[in-house]
């Protein structure tokens, strides 16, 4: 890109996030590589002070942040070792240790604690700077207010109701999903002002930007209900025959497999992608494909080349309208939509996503790390970062620390102890426990318990982990999505697959702006993905492109994207764009298996279950355990994980 279009973009001016990148997050960074984070031992190096940490608002490039991912790559690599410090011994001696600080980690201590008592002593080592795992949050101070986004997991919402032991967690959290939803949720503000979904179509890809206001019946129903689409895409820049083909595919009632069975139907669309659907079934012009390419990315992190045309029905997608598909899940569907055919759960978001539902279940392990007393009280309450790992406290949580063994103290079958060895930065120290759960990413448990049976460590790395991001950025006002008449835009095509303004939640003394002339926070997501590979090369590939991509790549994306949707209302990049926050998550979503390219394995010879099998007292939990990527699941996970230490 130019430097006068750069110039334009305001890519030389400065912004909170960018500065923090390249100033005090780097030296806070460079600190948690030599210092010990609150260890009990950090006579031994610079003790590094946790007072003035408040990771939500150091950000930059967040998610997996530098300083987080390098030891366990070494590991893999194999050169971990090789530079390692000479292993510290602690002394320290747990009930449990928990590996992984995300919602199923911080869970499990939750159940463990039930289960033995009020007196467990347990530790819980996370590698980032901040727990919650993927469910983390973003705090923005923008004209004057705090302004509060998800980092990753957006909110409670799972193809299945919650069992009992998650829907009994969060009523123990005093989390009533129905009745948050109810109280806090502002389902009537931006209508109120006329905003409406949108699509926009860049020229890379359709050939000319073009801004599509007021989608028809929109996803999830919130578009306009009596709008046709051939109006809606009279001045799309598609071919005459692709704009008559995306109105038939979402308007007409034809059925496309007459003659057979809806069972028969069910059957034969489960096994060709959405894309071969559209062009082969519906015979639908191939310049559909680019409008219809990432309509499935938020879901599963892969395009409709590699979704079934089943589960694309279970998400609501076009084309089976006339099809007269019996409700409900059939054979050969994927976790979310089978489940979602069914129904679902409870939905609620929290300003900051399940980040709260993470904040609560610190409340409760560690009451002082977390003030307050409430629900609402948890969205606005400042975390005291140097209570976590408090050595007068039975539980405790250490962050920047990523463990990279776990040994059963003996035989497997015969071990009463188990050995975790973590690193902070080169430093390496050991603590002993009765039992561990490993919390953390699956994939990652052959490095830490070598001694596993192959066929175990094989499963475990079928596991591969789904690549996204979530970009937030601070503007000082949304006049122009106002003028616009937009709230949120799909883009399918272009480098954000969606721009929305931040759902409006007043919870507590948290209150989201209600007038176009102040600021607020944008949410924007991409799924990095290669159309055409397998879906598990397709993450690999993303996931690449994640971990080469600069914050500044990012930052001009960005701006550049904003500019060309919004600039015809006004919007100026350069004096617009307060902030941005980038989180990036290259081991994002746990793998669902996808009938497409997985086969139909029975349940026990599925690589979850195989993977997740107990190892003399080491038990394995996260979501990955489950095969999917629900909070539900990651409860779920953790409780069965608890249970498997439990002596028999
Ligand atoms: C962008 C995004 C959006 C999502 N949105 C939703 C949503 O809206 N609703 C929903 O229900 N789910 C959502 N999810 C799925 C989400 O993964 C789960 O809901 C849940 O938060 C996962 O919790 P977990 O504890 O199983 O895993 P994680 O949150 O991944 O936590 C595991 C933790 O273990 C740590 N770890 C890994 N290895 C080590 C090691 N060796 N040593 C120490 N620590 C280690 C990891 O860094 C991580 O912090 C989303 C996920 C992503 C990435």
């Amino acid at each position: 890109m130019s430097d006068d279009r750069d110039r334009y973009l305001g890519m030389e001016r400065t912004i909170t996030r960018r500065d923090f990148l390249n100033g005090a997050a780097m030296i806070v960074g460079s600190t948690l590589l030599t210092g010990t984070a609150g260890s009990s031992n950090s006579a031994k190096t610079e003790p590094y002070s946790p007072t003035d940490h408040n990771p939500p608002r150091l950000t930059g490039l967040r998610g997996s942040h530098a300083g987080s991912f390098e030891t366990a790559h070494s590991l893999r690599d194999g050169t971990f070792w090789k530079t390692a410090a000479p292993v510290f011994d602690t002394k320290e001696v747990y009930d449990l240790v928990v590996v992984g600080a995300g919602i199923s980690g911080l869970s499990a201590a939750h159940f463990f604690r039930e289960r033995f008592g009020k007196s467990a002593r347990i530790l819980i080592l996370e590698n980032h700077d901040d727990f919650g795992g993927h469910a983390k949050r973003n705090e923005f101070h923008l004209g004057g207010n705090l302004q509060l986004l998800n980092g990753g997991t957006f909110l409670i919402d799972s193809p299945t109701p919650y069992s009992s032991q998650a829907d009994g967690l969060l009523k123990r959290l005093g989390i009533d999903p129905p009745k948050l939803e109810e109280a806090t949720t502002d389902h009537k503000l931006y209508r109120s002002l006329g905003l409406k979904s949108a699509v926009f179509l860049n020229k890379e890809t359709f050939g000319s930007d073009k801004l599509l206001v007021g989608e028809p019946g929109g996803r999830g129903g919130r578009g306009e209900k009596t709008r046709s689409w051939s109006n809606f895409l009279a001045d799309a820049p598609l071919s005459e025959a692709v704009r008559r083909d995306i109105a038939r595919i979402e308007e007409s009632n034809v059925d496309y497999m007459q003659g057979l069975s809806s069972a028969e139907k069910k059957a034969r669309l489960a096994k060709i992608s959405y894309r071969d659907f559209l062009l082969e079934v519906v015979k639908a012009d191939p310049g559909v494909v680019a409008f219809y390419q990432t309509r499935t990315h938020g879901e599963w992190g892969v395009g409709i080349d590699a979704e079934p045309a089943l589960d694309c029905w279970a998400l609501g997608l076009a084309g089976f309208q006339g099809m007269h598909l019996d409700p409900g899940a059939a054979p050969n569907m994927s976790y979310s939509a089978a489940g979602y055919a069914n129904g679902g759960s409870y939905r609620y978001h929290f300003p900051d996503g399940n980040a709260s539902i993470a904040r609560l279940l610190v409340r409760d392990l560690i009451p002082t790390a977390v003030p307050g007393h409430t629900v609402e009280d948890v969205v606005t309450a400042r975390v005291e970062y140097n209570h976590l790992d408090n050595p007068s406290s039975p539980i405790r949580i250490r962050l920047n620390s990523t463990v990279v063994a776990a040994r059963n103290m003996g035989s497997p079958a015969a071990a009463s102890e188990v050995e975790l060895t973590y690193a902070q930065g080169r430093q390496v120290f050991k603590v002993r426990a009765g039992g561990c759960v490993l919390a953390c990413w699956n994939m990652m448990i052959p490095y830490l318990c070598p001694e596993l049976p192959d066929a175990q460590k094989e499963a475990l790395h079928y596991l591969v982990k789904v690549p996204l991001v979530y970009c937030g950025v601070g503007v000082r006002n949304w006049n122009a999505f106002h003028k616009l008449g937009i709230q949120s835009v799909s883009a399918p095509g272009a480098y954000w697959d969606s721009i929305s303004l931040n759902a409006p939640i007043n919870i507590g003394n948290y209150h989201s702006p209600t007038s176009p002339n102040e600021p607020i926070l944008l949410h924007l997501s991409r799924t990095p993905c290669k159309p055409g590979l397998p879906a598990r090369e397709q993450h690999k590939a993303g996931r690449m492109e994640l971990l080469a991509t600069s914050f500044e790549d990012f930052e001009r994306k960005t701006r550049d994207q904003l500019a060309r949707i919004l600039g015809s209302g006004g919007f100026d990049p350069a004096e617009d764009i307060q902030a941005i926050t980038v989180n990036r998550w290259p081991h994002g979503y746990g793998y669902e298996y996808n009938p497409l390219f997985d086969p139909d394995w029975p349940e026990a010879k599925r690589p979850n279950v195989i993977g997740r099998q107990k190892f003399g007292r080491i038990t394995i939990a996260n979501t990955d355990s489950g095969a999917t990527a629900y909070t539900d699941v990651a409860i779920d996970q953790a409780h069965r994980a608890v249970e498997e230490l439990v002596p028999v």
